[in-house]
């Protein structure tokens, strides 16, 4: 890569202030693979300070070379948020900042640096008997940053909400080179406008997040899953709602896979000990139930799902009964990578819509995915409980050919109603040419005066969300 003599100035005076440690070069950093599809990085600078002051330094003198600077988390993200626009971004990663520095046990919350991942911290608070409210897939890998910076939701989203949720304060950078300390550790807050949400799903294009104060919540004595089986999909509300009076709030999953997911997932090369799939199935879910009060053997669980089966709701439902078991569902739900190299390269399509409506939407898109691309790979779950829905498709050379009917199909029917076309990943680059399609243009406008604010000199992501 030909860095010109301004940006090579750059590097060497933040080399000079930070150390040799901050800079992987391009070759270096080409190595690398992102998680999120197995892609190489590109071949830029990666630049890791560790200290809110390097980032701030970084960013400063960055924005004076008018040079575009990348956040870069765990490399998860789904919509293209760490690409590259023009070609001549840098990164920042804050994979030098791993710290947790305290959990606070009384107060319920622990403050962590924005690099560390969020699979450690689920173990630190695991060891202390509490939980932190947003999981995932990709918890091996993302960041607390990036999933602050994502608003991430995640499996648990129906019970503790998304990141948005958890975070009671932060640290950020903002384009100017400004340390924000906004790092309340208070719950009750009011005073002024609470800054802190702006950058909470900003993708990185308003500010870099450095530290954040978290809540944690107590861990439950057991958890309850179950494997169902529906023959109907008309009939995944009203089991929704039949639980929910059952249950209450200690359901925290509600997922639904249509049969497509479990074929492709039970095709694969893992072996997830057991095999779910019924013949005339119309879809499954998998539901978890948190209980607190020390009913080990799940009763009150057990009682609620046989009301469904009484109520001819579910065809069958498969109890676990151990952890392991309880984790071999999980990991069957959550087998990305066996769809991701069953439908290689794998186009995923991430959008909501009001609960009561998901079922035909996905029998409209199936259809006219059916007429628009016939034989095309698609498979089709979610987080049912928070509206959400995800199509994952095979993209290739029939995806090329009727991309812009598959996209007409999926997005058309979430905007007729009244969805969004981003639930949870983000708009990034991949959906930033949509994004009018679910805000209005006068939230557009406000969007852009408020990067305006906290980044002038579009120093940020600059390209990401909107042009
Ligand atoms: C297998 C798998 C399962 C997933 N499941 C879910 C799911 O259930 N729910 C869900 O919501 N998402 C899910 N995701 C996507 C999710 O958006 C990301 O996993 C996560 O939120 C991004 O974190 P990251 O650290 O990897 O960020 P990255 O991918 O590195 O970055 C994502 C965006 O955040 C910005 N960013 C990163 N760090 C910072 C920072 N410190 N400050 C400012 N900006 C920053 C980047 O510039 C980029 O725009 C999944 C992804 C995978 C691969």
């Amino acid at each position: 890569m030909d860095i010109s003599s301004t940006r090579q100035s750059l590097l060497e005076c933040i080399v000079e202030r930070c150390g040799r440690e901050v800079l992987v070069v391009p070759e270096d950093a080409a190595q690398r693979v992102l998680p999120a599809r197995g892609l190489a990085m590109p071949q830029a600078p990666i630049l890791r300070p560790a200290s809110a002051q390097e980032v701030a330094f970084i960013v400063r003198n960055a924005a004076e070379a008018g040079q575009v600077l990348i956040p870069l988390g765990g490399g998860t993200g789904l919509v293209g948020g760490l690409s590259q626009v023009t070609g001549g971004e840098w990164y920042l990663s804050l994979e030098r900042m791993r710290g947790i520095e305290r959990i606070d046990r009384l107060n319920r919350t622990v403050v962590v640096e924005a690099g560390l991942i969020l699979q450690t911290l689920q173990e630190a608070l695991r060891e202390e008997g509490f939980v932190f409210g947003v999981d995932l897939g990709a918890r091996g890998s993302a960041q607390i940053g990036g999933l602050i910076a994502t608003n991430a939701g995640g499996e648990r989203a129906i019970r503790y909400g998304m990141m948005r949720d958890q975070v009671l304060g932060l640290e950020v950078v903002t384009g100017d080179g400004v340390v924000l300390d906004l790092m309340s550790e208070v719950r009750k807050n009011n005073a002024g406008y609470d800054l802190k949400q702006l950058f909470i799903g900003s993708e990185g294009t308003l500010g870099i997040v450095t530290r954040a104060v978290l809540k944690i919540r107590p861990a439950p004595r057991n958890t309850h899953s179950a494997f169902i089986t529906l023959k109907n999909t008309a009939d995944i509300a009203p089991s929704f709602e039949l639980l929910g009076r059952q249950l209450g709030e200690t359901i925290s999953a509600f997922e639904v896979m249509w049969p497509e997911f479990v074929t492709i997932i039970e095709a694969s090369s893992n072996n997830h000990g057991w095999v779910p799939q019924t013949p005339d199935a119309a879809c499954y879910l998998l539901v978890d139930q948190e209980d607190f009060s020390g009913d080990t053997e799940g009763e009150l669980f057990i009682q609620a799902l046989g009301e469904l089966l009484d109520k001819e709701l579910v065809a069958d439902a498969i109890i676990a009964r151990s952890e392991a078991e309880r984790q071999s569902f999980w990991s069957f739900r959550n087998d990305v990578p066996a769809l991701a190299s069953a439908l290689k390269p794998m186009v995923t399509f991430d959008v909501s819509i009001a609960s009561q409506l998901i079922s035909e939407y996905v029998e409209e898109v199936r259809q006219l995915l059916g007429k628009a691309a016939p034989g095309l790979k698609a498979a089709y779950f979610g987080h049912f409980g928070d509206n959400n829905v995800h199509i994952c498709i095979d993209g290739g050379e029939t995806y090329c050919q009727a991309r812009d009917d598959i996209h007409a199909a999926i997005y058309g029917g979430v905007i007729r109603r009244s969805g969004s076309i981003s639930a949870e990943h983000g708009i990034g680059l991949e959906k930033r040419d949509i994004l009018a399609s679910s805000a209005q243009e006068e939230s557009i406008l406000i969007m852009k005066e408020i990067k305006e604010i906290f980044d002038g000199k579009a120093v940020l992501n600059t390209g990401k969300i909107f042009k």
